[in-house]
């Protein structure tokens, strides 16, 4: 059920940008937790599994630790009550609603890119929702569930695109920011070694070296770009060429099974009964603009 008309949605999308570009406004942080109340996560009461998983565990002790991006308008934006919103953050709502959980015994951890595979072998986190690309040297120490989303590795400029930059091509002499720990960063290194790479721990600090022209050009995801232009749609330009796929999937411990294909059968759950849908419009949608794609075929690999 679509609770509020898109231009409403608009309005609380880019109050939320509002928070992180002035720091604090009560309509702002209104506007946010009407969002919050929004959620399309109901959680499961029912909910009952076999003694011994992770999912009995979880749901006994009522709480599951969730590692989200907290600086990637869309996806992960962290509120300035300390939650989270956005797409992902959506998502991993769902899960922990079925595993019996409300979203508000869910505790948050902000994992950056080179965090995540770290956080999720140590036990810091049991779940990682996080613009988190599956790749074969990822699933070397993780798993994934998913994927949930298919991204592409696209390029934001200044503006204007004073630069010309079309492609990866382009980039050939000219300062890209990226993330370490990122399959973009990865891909620029590997492909494109005549640019000249720069890495944060968060995309955040690269938007400001865009700002402030200590970088030309800023490479990852499409969805996280958009995101940072819609932020500042006067300084900033999505060049709009994806140029890889990045499947986004739910990273979890390494082994077990049984736990991934529950999340499995949540997301295509999700995908079916409109949950999914209804996230995106609230969230990456409303920033976007454009209705929720196709959810993609989960890969039971
Ligand atoms: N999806 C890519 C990755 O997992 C880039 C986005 C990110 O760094 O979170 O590395």
């Amino acid at each position: 059920m679509r609770l509020t008309s898109r231009p409403a949605r608009y309005a609380a999308a880019f109050a939320a940008f509002g928070v992180v570009l002035t720091g604090c406004s009560s309509e702002a942080g209104n506007q946010a937790s009407e969002q919050e109340a929004d959620s399309s996560a109901s959680v499961n009461t029912e909910a009952s599994f076999e003694a011994g998983t992770t999912m009995a565990e979880l749901n006994e002790a009522g709480t599951i630790t969730i590692g989200t991006k907290y600086d990637q308008p869309g996806f992960g934006l962290l509120n300035p009550d300390g939650t989270p919103e956005g797409f992902d953050v959506e998502i991993a709502k769902i899960v922990a609603g079925e595993l019996g959980i409300a979203p508000e015994d869910i505790t948050w951890t902000e994992t950056v890119s080179a965090n995540r595979e770290p956080f999720i072998q140590n036990g810091q986190v049991d779940l990682v929702v996080a613009t988190y690309t599956i790749n074969d040297t990822r699933k070397q120490s993780v798993d994934f569930a998913g994927p949930y989303y298919v991204a592409g590795q696209d390029i934001m400029v200044a503006a204007g695109n004073p630069e010309g930059i079309e492609g990866p091509d382009d980039l050939a002499g000219k300062t890209v920011c990226s993330v370490e720990g990122s399959t973009p960063a990865q891909n620029i290194r590997d492909n494109y070694p005549q640019a000249n790479l720069v890495t944060y721990d968060v995309y955040s600090k690269c938007a400001d070296d865009l700002t402030n022209g200590n970088v030309q050009a800023v490479t990852t995801d499409n969805v996280i770009l958009t995101g940072l232009v819609a932020g500042n749609p006067d300084g900033f330009e999505l060049v709009g060429n994806p140029f890889t796929e990045e499947p986004y999937g739910i990273g979890l411990a390494l082994g077990d099974t049984e736990f991934r294909d529950f999340v499995n059968d949540v997301l295509e759950d999700s995908f079916e009964d409109g949950r999914w849908a209804e996230a995106w419009d609230r969230t990456a949608g409303a920033i976007t603009g454009e209705d929720a794609p196709e959810p993609p075929t989960v890969d039971r690999y």
